[in-house]
């Protein structure tokens, strides 16, 4: 049995996790949420000083922002897009008929006009791009989702369903990449501070194809990409908890992001990943919370 599943197993079995028969999928136990809540109040507490507009999306957003986004052309293979039964009295009985006789029967749903969000700060762009020019010295959005990637895995840090928060900021080059090189360090002292070993690395995101083998090293030869990453499932592969992007004039190019004089805004962005952090807690700490670390204990919950 694989590191990954031996974990999976693990917390299945003390029902923190509730597999939905989906992998990738689980209901969660009282016990995980309230280190997510912890996890989210601590977030908090180092965020205040961000002067972040707070926004919060459902975990749906309109299919044309991932369409101007990009998100297709780089992560075609992640894309999760809705569909409906759009017809009438005779395609509901050809759909009952079909799923009586076990056949397929979604094959007259629709594509709607939404797709589910795959990390949470698209649908910030186009709300930011709506109230035209940034304000004089730029913005900061703090925003949270549900997060949709198709990417089944037996790897419980591999989720399909997961929740990210994050800081996105707008404004010139130079702010927006000091913002980002505060957030490592910032990043590296509030997680190393609950007690887990974290290194920070270069890194690239997992592009489709094989002009995305040619956008992946793009990205990590401009550095534009860093993750925050605890050795979770596998101790000779650790997983990204937080994510550091400096998508340079990218998102401001296709929104047309002004800064206060004109000139094409930059943006960047630090993303939490709920699931993984509890996990990593979970992992290093063991499943009895009352035995943590009480450092790590005042952190997340003040007790
Ligand atoms: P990975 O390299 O492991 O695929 P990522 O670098 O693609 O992750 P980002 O796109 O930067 O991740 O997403 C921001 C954060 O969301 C990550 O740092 C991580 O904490 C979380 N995250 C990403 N994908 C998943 C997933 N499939 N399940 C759970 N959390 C995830
Ligand atoms: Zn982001
Ligand atoms: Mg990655």
């Amino acid at each position: 049995m694989s590191a990954e599943t031996a974990f999976r197993d693990e917390l299945i079995e003390a029902r923190i996790l509730i597999p939905s028969g989906v992998d990738g999928v689980f209901g969660r136990s009282g016990l995980f949420e309230s280190i997510v809540d912890g996890i989210d109040s601590l977030i908090t507490r180092n965020g205040q000083d961000q002067d972040a507009e707070i926004v919060r999306f459902p975990p749906a957003m309109p299919r044309s922002v991932m369409e101007t986004s990009g998100y297709l052309n780089g992560f075609p293979h992640l894309a999760g897009t809705v569909h409906c039964f759009c017809g009438d009295e005779r395609a509901h009985q050809t759909l009952l008929r079909c799923l009586e006789a076990g056949e397929d029967w979604t094959e007259g749903q629709k594509c709607v006009d939404l797709t589910l969000t795959p990390a949470a700060c698209y649908p910030v762009y186009p709300m930011i791009a709506g109230r035209g020019a940034l304000p004089q010295g730029g913005c900061t959005v703090d925003v949270a989702s549900y997060c949709f990637r198709h990417e089944p895995s037996l790897d419980p840090t591999r989720m399909q369903l997961f929740r990210m928060r994050e800081f996105v900021r707008l404004g010139s080059p130079s702010d927006v990449q000091a913002f980002r090189d505060n957030w490592v360090q910032r990043g590296k002292t509030i997680i190393g501070d609950l007690g887990l070993p974290v290194a920070i690395d270069l890194a690239n995101d997992p592009f489709f194809g094989r002009g995305g083998t040619f956008m992946a090293s793009s990205q990590r030869d401009q550095a534009l990409k860093f993750e925050l990453l605890v050795p979770v499932t596998n101790p000779e592969k650790p997983t990204a908890c937080l994510s550091f992007n400096y998508h340079m004039d990218h998102f401001s190019e296709v929104w047309n992001l002004r800064l206060a004089d004109g000139e094409l805004a930059h943006t960047a962005c630090v993303g939490f990943g709920f699931e993984r952090l509890t996990l990593a807690l979970l992992r290093h700490h063991g499943f009895d919370i009352s035995s943590w670390p009480q450092s790590c204990r005042k952190a997340l919950w003040n007790s």
